[in-house]
């Protein structure tokens, strides 16, 4: 039986959306797919390439894209040379990112219930005075982190 690095479900969901993009299951997209599961924050491609020292720096970037593609990962573009990729936000919950413009460095964080419950306000109120039906929304904390202050 082969050993798989990802829990069942998320394997299922990689193979459904590699296939609906017309992209093939491999070893390095489960692979990445699992390490960003399991990761506790968005990750660089070098901090990919540490984790994962099998997969060649070019295969990394080019199955990253691949996956972005697929809707499994979410890529978070800093001010820093570095982009940092999640899971999708439908795979892993519904939250906000902390980006420190010194470090590049991006934390997640889940909002407070009272801006979520605003948000949902909002949202309404902008579809009825523009029409537009948003399906999520996105907000980012860009400042200062605690190791850089
Ligand atoms: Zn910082
Ligand atoms: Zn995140
Ligand atoms: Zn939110």
């Amino acid at each position: 039986m082969a050993v798989s690095s990802i829990d069942d479900w998320l394997h299922e969901i990689v193979k459904e959306r590699l296939h609906a993009a017309s992209q093939k299951v491999t070893a390095n997209r489960e692979a990445l797919v699992g390490l960003l599961s399991t990761a506790t924050r968005p990750l660089t491609i070098p901090e990919i390439i540490e984790a994962k020292p099998t997969i060649a720096q070019s295969s990394a970037y080019r199955n990253l894209v691949v996956l972005e593609d697929a809707g499994l990962v979410h890529r978070i573009v800093t001010n820093d040379d570095f982009a940092r990729y999640e899971l999708a936000e439908d795979l892993t919950g519904h939250h906000h990112h902390l980006i420190c413009t010194v470090c590049g460095s991006v934390q997640d964080v889940a909002a407070p219930e009272g801006l979520e419950r605003a948000m949902r306000v909002a949202t309404k109120s902008i579809a009825r005075t523009t029409g537009f039906r948003a399906q999520h929304h996105r907000i980012d904390l860009v400042g200062i982190c605690q190791a850089c202050t």
